[in-house]
C-alpha cells in the first residue's frame, strides 16, 4: 500500500521546490491509489514562524492537492503536527541509549563552540566524542546523578567507526556513505523536543510511510535515518528513498534560492508571501498570474518527463504518466521565461468563462471595473494569445473598457498632417456596420477617396483606440468597442 508524506517545516513560505516535491508525493500516491499525507514537522521551534502552516495548507489547495490526512483533516495516525507528538520520541532515544547506539551528552554550548573554531572542518565524531562529558566517558553512577540534577543534556547518536551505510535510492541508484565522514547528530534536544532526525524516522514508521520523496539535499541525512531504522529494529519496514534532483538557478550555477528570486525578478513562492518578522512582500506564482494548472505542469518537467517531446500536461495526465525511472539525477534548472511560456500555452488553452473572474479581479486592481461579463469574455477570447501571467490582461484588456489616457504619440506624430486629420474626420462620421473584413473594406476605400494609403492610416487609427501599438486586429477592436466609443476615440485623440 503506498503510502506518502509531504513534510515541511513552518519556517516560511512555500519555495517551489517543496511544491513539487509535493507535487512527486501526490502524483504518485494518486497513480498507485494511495494515500497522500501533510505532516508538519514543527520540532525545531526557533525556526517556526507564525501562519506558515495555513499559509502551505493553502499553496496546495491553490494546486488542487488535497491531503488524505492533515493536521487539520485528522487521519488513522493523528495528530500530524510533530510538536503534538512529542511524548512519543523520547522512548526510542532512551532505547537507543540501552543498546549503545545513542548516548547522553552533556557538553555545554560553551564547550561546542570551543571545538567547533578549534577545527574549520569540525566533525562530531569519535574523536570529539571521547573528549567530552557524555555517558561514554562518564562511569554509570555519574551519569545518574548529572541525570538525577536535571543536568541539560541532549542524546545523540553513536555513528560506527570505518562502517559504510549503503542503500538503494529510486532515482540515484545504489549509494554509499563512509560513517567516518558522518557526523554524531543530536537526536533529542535539552527540552525534550526530538530532533528533525529521529523525529522523521519514528514518524515514518508509526505513520506506515511507504516511500520518502524528498529533495537531494536531504541525502546527506539519509545514511543517519537508515541507521536509525536498523538500530530500532525496524529494518524489514523502511520505506523506499527517492531523493529528487535540485533545483538549480537559471545559469545551472548552483542551487536556486529565494534570493535569485528577488535578484533576477522572479518568484520563489507558490503564493505571495509576508515574513511576518520584517514585513517583507515576496512575490508568489499565484498573484503574479500563473494558472495552478501550468505551475504543476512547469514543476512536474522540472526533474521528470515522460520520454517524447510533451511538454503540456493535465494533473490526470501527470497522473497516469509520471514514473519513478524518467525522475533525473541532473538538477533542473529553473528558466523563468520558460515558466512564463507554460502559462501562455495554458492561458491560450483556457475557456475564456473560466479565466475571467481571475482577469476581472486583475483589472479590478488597476482601477478598472468591468460592468459586463459577457463582453469580458469576448474581450479574453481576442487578446489571451497576447498574455503570458494574467496580469498581462491588463495592459492587454483595459483599453476596452476606459478609453486611453495616454497615447504613443512618438508612433505617430511624425508624419501627421491636415490630410489625415480631414480623413478621420470622415471615418468618424461614417455608420460603422459589418463584420472585421467589410469595416476594413470600408476604411481603405474611404482612404483611396482621400488619396491615402492605408498602411500609413492604420497604426493613428489603433493609437487611437488602443492608446499604443499593440493589440488584436484593429477592426476586431473597433467591433467590441462599437461605433459610438470608437467616434468619441478619434475625436478624443484628434483634439
Ligand atoms: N521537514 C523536512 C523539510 O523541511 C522534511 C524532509 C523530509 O522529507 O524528510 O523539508
Amino acid at each position: 500500500k503506498v503510502r506518502v508524506r509531504f513534510a515541511p517545516s513552518p519556517t516560511g513560505g512555500l519555495h517551489l521546490g517543496g511544491v513539487r516535491t509535493a507535487l512527486f508525493n501526490y502524483l504518485f500516491a494518486k497513480q498507485n491509489n494511495g494515500t497522500f499525507i501533510l505532516r508538519v514537522e514543527d520540532t525545531d521551534q526557533t525556526r517556526f514562524v507564525p501562519g506558515a502552516e495555513e499559509y502551505i495548507a493553502s499553496c496546495l489547495e491553490w494546486c488542487g492537492m488535497k491531503p488524505d490526512e492533515s493536521p487539520t483533516l485528522g487521519g488513522p495516525f493523528a495528530p500530524y503536527r510533530q510538536s503534538e507528538r512529542k511524548a512519543s520520541y523520547r522512548q526510542y532515544a532512551e532505547k537507543l541509549v540501552l543498546s549503545g547506539h545513542a548516548y547522553y551528552a552533556f557538553d555545554t554550548p560553551e564547550e561546542l563552540d570551543v571545538k567547533r573554531k578549534a577545527a574549520p572542518n569540525f566533525l562530531y565524531g569519535q574523536t570529539t566524542r571521547m573528549e567530552m562529558r557524555n555517558s561514554l566517558t562518564l562511569t554509570a553512577e555519574e551519569v545518574q546523578q548529572l541525570l538525577d540534577e536535571n543536568t541539560p543534556h541532549v542524546v545523540r547518536i553513536k555513528i560506527p567507526e570505518n562502517e559504510t551505510v549503503s542503500f538503494f535510492d529510486q532515482i540515484r541508484g545504489h549509494v554509499s556513505f563512509d560513517t567516518n565522514l558522518v557526523d554524531d547528530k543530536v537526536l533529542l534536544k535539552a527540552d525534550g523536543m526530538p530532533t528533525y532526525h529521529l523525529a522523521v524516522v519514528a514518524d515514518d514508521r508509526a505513520m506506515e510511510i511507504s516511500h520518502v520523496f524528498r529533495g537531494e539535499e536531504w541525502l546527506p541525512s539519509a545514511p543517519i535515518h537508515i541507521l536509525l531504522w536498523k538500530y530500532l529494529g525496524w529494518a524489514d519496514e523502511m520505506p523506499e528513498w527517492v531523493h529528487l534532483p535540485l533545483i538549480l538557478k537559471p545559469d545551472g550555477n548552483g542551487k536556486l534560492s529565494k534570493r535569485d528570486g528577488d535578484r533576477l525578478g522572479f518568484p520563489v513562492y507558490a503564493q505571495n508571501w509576508t515574513d511576518p518578522k520584517t514585513g517583507d512582500l515576496t512575490k508568489g506564482f499565484r498573484e503574479l498570474g500563473f494558472m495552478p494548472e501550468a505551475f504543476i505542469n512547469l514543476l512536474a518537467m522540472l526533474g521528470w518527463n515522460d520520454g517524447t517531446d510533451q511538454e503540456i500536461f493535465t494533473m490526470e495526465q501527470l497522473i497516469e504518466k509520471f514514473s519513478l525511472d524518467r525522475i533525473s539525477k541532473a538538477g533542473a534548472k529553473f528558466d523563468y521565461e520558460k515558466a512564463k511560456w507554460y502559462n501562455h500555452e495554458w492561458i491560450k488553452q483556457a475557456d475564456a468563462a473560466a479565466l475571467a473572474p481571475e482577469v476581472k479581479a486583475a483589472l479590478a486592481t488597476a482601477g478598472v471595473e468591468v460592468q459586463d461579463d459577457e463582453n469580458l469574455s469576448t474581450v479574453i477570447e481576442l487578446v489571451k494569445d497576447r498574455c503570458n501571467v494574467i496580469s498581462d490582461f491588463v495592459t492587454q484588456s483595459s483599453y476596452f473598457f476606459v478609453s486611453p489616457k495616454d497615447y504613443d504619440v512618438a508612433a505617430v506624430k511624425p508624419k501627421w498632417n491636415a490630410q489625415k486629420t480631414a480623413f478621420f474626420e470622415a471615418y468618424a462620421a461614417l455608420p460603422m456596420d459589418g463584420n472585421a473584413v467589410e469595416l476594413e473594406a470600408q476604411f481603405k476605400a474611404l482612404a483611396a477617396e482621400h488619396q491615402l494609403k492605408p498602411g500609413e492610416l492604420m497604426l493613428p487609427f489603433r493609437v487611437m483606440l488602443v492608446g499604443g501599438k499593440f493589440g488584436p486586429g484593429v477592426f476586431d477592436i473597433a467591433i467590441l468597442l462599437g461605433k459610438t466609443e470608437v467616434e468619441n476615440r478619434i475625436k478624443q485623440a484628434l483634439e
